[in-house]
């Protein structure tokens, strides 16, 4: 299918999602620490969303059993919040919300220090959320989908970083996954990279690198996403809309924004 073009009333609804899911994120992110359940801080993911006027975009979704997905050191993506994980000083949590507003959906993640980590840790998320950095200073219209792929792949080699290949961003707007698709590397074949971004066009581009090996694989609850070799792996997401001129991150959120209740 082709990418959908939203029109300004639906970027503005767009805008109020994203900042919702942003709100979410920082929040929670303000929680991290050890001692803490990943069931608690879904839990304060879905209040603030559901106090905004907005719904858990990820809770049964394909049939996923949480608000939020909160994925924990050799957890790449797709972490399912539980009671009995308890954060320890040294773990990485990624973090990824989903909101859905007014009928369009607002989606971003963030891996986070729990205490102190170790450096290899700092570094892995130091790199993995500067190649989400350099591929949105790549966004613009005209700019075809393997450029912003290539940003992403070119700095996560640098670092010897593994790529995670099997998921990859997207296009998204009244659904959550729309065309085009945004893989992280640079395929060999003629798939999603080939298309050209346009003004109205709503992607996010989601990194997702591991200190090891490349490869994954799914745990018997068909859904957390593991590396193979069991070394921690990182995941930043930004939503962002194609302007006339560049592009405009819809999913900012910070402290010093005006907060309501
Ligand atoms: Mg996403």
């Amino acid at each position: 299918m082709a990418p959908v073009i939203k029109d300004s009333r639906e970027l503005e609804i767009m805008r109020q999602a994203g900042r919702i899911a942003a709100e979410a994120l920082y929040r929670v992110g303000e929680m991290v620490r050890p001692g803490i359940s990943t069931l608690e801080l879904d839990r304060e993911a879905e209040r603030i969303i559901r106090s905004r006027g907005a719904t858990c975009e990820f809770n049964g979704y394909h049939g996923f059993p949480a608000n939020v997905c909160a994925s924990r050191n050799e957890e790449v993506v797709h972490g399912i919040p539980n009671e009995d994980t308890i954060l320890e000083e040294g773990d990485i949590i990624g973090i990824d919300v989903g909101a859905r507003y007014q009928g369009y959906v607002g989606d971003n993640a963030r891996t986070f220090a729990v205490g102190s980590i170790s450096a290899e840790c700092q570094d892995l998320l130091a790199a993995t959320e500067l190649c989400l950095t350099l591929a949105i200073e790549t966004i613009g219209p005209g700019v075809k989908v393997w450029e912003v792929s290539r940003a992403v792949q070119e700095q996560a080699e640098i670092g010897g970083y593994g790529i995670v290949r099997e998921y990859a961003g997207h296009g998204i707007g009244a659904r959550m996954h729309e065309d085009p698709q945004v893989p992280n590397y640079v395929d060999s074949g003629p798939k999603g990279g080939s298309v050209t971004l346009r003004p109205g066009m709503v992607i996010c581009v989601e990194p997702m690198l591991n200190i090891g090996t490349a490869e994954v694989r799914v745990l018997p609850d068909n859904w957390t996403v593991v590396t193979r070799d069991g070394k921690p792996s990182a995941h930043f997401e930004h939503m962002i809309a194609i302007t006339g001129d560049g592009a405009e991150v819809l999913t900012r959120y910070s402290s010093e924004e005006t907060a309501v209740g």
